[in-house]
């Protein structure tokens, strides 16, 4: 289970992250503070996620 990748710590961002790691990208860790709903972190995970 240690070498399973986990979701970003940002809410709405659909992106995995490696072990060790919180945020996916700079934006995920800048943005976690605030209320989004729509990641905006430019990964294709969440490029594709259209609300
Ligand atoms: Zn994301
Ligand atoms: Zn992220």
């Amino acid at each position: 289970m240690s070498n399973e990748a986990k979701k970003c710590g940002m809410k709405g961002c659909l992106c995995t992250v490696p072990a060790g790691q919180k945020y996916c990208s700079n934006y995920c860790e800048a943005a976690h503070n605030s209320i989004t709903l729509q990641c905006h972190c430019g990964h294709s995970d969440c490029a594709s996620q259209k609300l």
